[in-house]
């Protein structure tokens, strides 16, 4: 098992999906579970305050995640329906962060996402992967850049996207998530004190994946 965690936009889905292929792994994005429920709590108009509503929508909510070849991403399916083109819109990055808080949402979500890993075999990226999700893991990466960096690539993402964006309002944006994500009492952004710390400030992505794949093939013989 390979954890992958760090702060918004420092290239943790990336860099983690290609490690998962070139080991032939499964790569599971947990971000893209807390996406999936946000939206879900969003279109059902629950307040975003309510934990207990919360908890309880989650528990009546289905997310699968299917590898997608083709476009380099993780399929999503949020009870029985594709979702995975509306994960990233300006409104799930505005709420996910204030969702994923709260403690029986992370539980909920953390026996998921040790279900999933059971068997091995995968590369996991989200915030408490090394610390909370997988503390057993066998190699732990901290991912991190600069915020300008992580926002000048969110900001192309999203252009790709086809969002119309301000590279200010992005900057902003992963600015507060990660104030957010990290001062949270329950299992928080927090590297775990055996993850190794990678700084893809000026790093190109093939130059990351090469490093992270050396440091496995090393660790996993
Ligand atoms: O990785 P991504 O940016 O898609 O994650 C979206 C949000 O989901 C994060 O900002 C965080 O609030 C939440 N998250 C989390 N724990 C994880 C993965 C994501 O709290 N393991």
């Amino acid at each position: 098992m390979i954890a992958v965690d760090g702060p918004a936009g420092a290239g943790k889905s990336t860099v983690a999906r290609k490690l998962a292929a070139c080991l032939s792994f499964l790569y599971l994005d947990t971000g893209a579970m807390y996406r999936a429920f946000a939206l879900k709590a969003l279109r059902e108009g629950v307040d975003l305050r309510d934990e207990q509503a919360l908890a309880e929508l989650l528990a009546d909510t289905k997310i699968e995640l299917y590898p997608m070849a083709s476009k380099g991403l993780v399929q999503v399916i949020l009870d029985g329906n594709d979702v995975t083109a509306l994960l990233r819109t300006p409104q799930v990055n505005a709420t996910v962060a204030q969702v994923a808080g709260f403690a029986s949402v992370r539980s909920d979500m953390v026996t998921r996402q040790r279900e999933m890993a059971r068997l091995g075999g995968v590369v996991m990226d989200g915030r408490d992967i090394g610390t909370f999700v997988l503390p057993h893991a066998e190699i732990k990466f901290f991912l991190t850049a600069s915020l300008d960096a992580r926002a000048h690539r969110r900001y192309h993402e999203l252009q790709q996207l086809g969002f119309d964006v301000s590279i200010d309002r992005i900057r902003e944006e992963i600015a507060h998530r990660d104030m957010l994500d990290s001062s949270r009492p329950y299992a928080p952004l927090l590297q775990a004190r055996d993850a190794i710390l990678v700084d893809t400030t000026d790093m190109e992505v093939e130059e990351v994946v090469a490093h992270m794949l050396a440091i496995c093939r090393h660790r996993l013989d």
